[in-house]
């Protein structure tokens, strides 16, 4: 018999148990994505769900959230998963004029089929127009519903290019997305 009563101690993941192979799975994945739209014909862009007024639209097969379409890129990289195109091509009628968002929410269904979930995101928007400062807050708001988050675990920066290459002269937009998943049970 032991002299000591068993103790209970709070748990930490840092503490998990090893037994079986899926166990031995990196528990956090990274992953990183980028788009690029040109600028066409309309009076708005939307990016990263928020729509906002612009002298010019951005040209593509969907709403042209070129953030968003970084950041699931990220996301399924992570995932090692193939990337948007394959699973929303754009030779595909039913993702014409899609909504970033919902196919957002569909890249976030399939992470959770391998009980994947977003940790923290971090997305920059590289254009030389329009200004996008007043639309930031939202911006992290929407991705972080969309994503399950505290919105704290959402960044959105955005900055021009300094008037040099194809961002400077106005021809269109770059974005990033870098990404972290963590691994549940
Ligand atoms: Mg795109």
């Amino acid at each position: 018999a032991y002299a000591e009563s068993p103790r209970l101690f709070l748990g930490d993941r840092a503490n998990k148990k090893l037994t079986y192979p899926e166990d031995f799975a990196p528990a956090e994945r990274v992953g990183f994505g980028v788009d690029t739209h040109a600028f066409g014909e309309g009076d708005h862009v939307t990016l990263c769900g928020v729509k906002i007024p612009s002298a010019r639209g951005l040209i593509a097969h969907s709403d042209g959230d070129a953030a968003v379409h970084a950041l699931m890129d990220a996301m399924l990289s992570a995932a090692g998963m193939r990337d948007i195109g394959y699973y929303f091509p754009d030779t595909d009628d039913r993702f014409a004029g899609a909504n970033s968002m919902k196919l957002l929410q569909e890249v976030v269904g399939m992470l959770r089929e391998k009980n994947l979930r977003v940790k923290n995101a971090s997305v920059s928007i590289v254009a030389e127009r329009p200004r996008l400062a007043p639309y930031i807050e939202e911006m992290k708001y929407t991705l972080s519903e969309a994503l399950g988050t505290d919105v704290s675990c959402v960044g959105v920066a955005a900055g021009t290019n300094e008037k040099l290459g194809y961002v400077g002269e106005g021809k269109g937009i770059t974005c990033f997305a870098t990404v972290l998943l963590f691994q549940y049970n």
